[in-house]
């Protein structure tokens, strides 16, 4: 995926000094078997693992899916790893600012996203790049909580829908798509004003975790979505 290259380089870019982007399986362009993921077999999923620092706060590489838990650590061996906001934000924010990519969804846990929108509510200077992420990253209801990686999922490209790639929901209001008249809830994201007040908003940071971790969890999942 081109999208997944623009925004590793993007990082890299942004943040020098750090390690290249991991991604953990890459789905081939004809789907197939995966023992992860059984959603891989649609051919537009990825999984890019998390950059890290260690515990001094450098960049870090890790070895392996490490899960990160609510206070952004992870141990390995003994060693000791912490979610890099910054770098993972500015992944994020690329992907879901990236019209090509057509990202439908960023799996990670809740906790994760929540330290994440935090980052964003402090030093993204875009509120639409917040608003997006605030959908489009979802910890997935059932299966595994993607507290070691996010699993990317893209809608159909042009090519694949000229060739009868049926578009899923969700269909985002940012992302040109014929389908998305039919989706209202995916169409509130767009005109969610109060969302970014509060995340833009200095103070209320309790509940504003609280909206990164349910309210709008709950709202922006169709049913039929399920990352594994
Ligand atoms: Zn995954």
């Amino acid at each position: 995926m081109g999208a997944i290259e623009r925004a590793a380089r993007g990082v890299a870019h942004a943040f020098p000094g750090g390690h290249p982007l991991r991604v953990g399986d890459l789905s081939t362009p004809h789907g197939g078997a995966h023992s992860r993921h059984r959603t891989h077999r649609t051919g537009r999923d990825a999984d890019l693992l998390f950059f890290l620092r260690d515990a001094g706060g450098l960049a870090a590489q890790g070895d392996g899916w490490l899960r990160f838990g609510r206070l952004g650590f992870a141990t390995l061996r003994g060693r000791v790893f912490r979610f890099d906001e910054a770098r993972n934000w500015h992944l994020v924010r690329t992907l879901v600012m990236d019209d090509q990519a057509r990202v439908k969804w960023l799996f990670c846990s809740n906790e994760l996203k929540a330290r994440l929108l935090r980052y964003a509510a402090r030093y993204e200077s875009s509120p639409e790049a917040v608003v997006r992420a605030t959908w489009v990253l979802h910890q997935p209801t059932r299966g595994d909580s993607h507290d070691d990686h996010f699993h990317l999922r893209v809608g159909c490209g042009t090519d694949e829908r000229s060739l009868g790639c049926t578009e899923q929901a969700p269909h985002w209001p940012w992302l040109s798509d014929t389908a998305r008249k039919q989706d209202a809830r995916a169409s509130d994201a767009a005109s969610d004003l109060h969302l970014v007040r509060w995340l833009f908003a200095e103070e209320r940071v309790d509940e504003r975790r609280d909206i990164a971790g349910r309210r709008f969890d709950a709202a922006a999942q169709p049913a039929s979505i399920v990352g594994r």
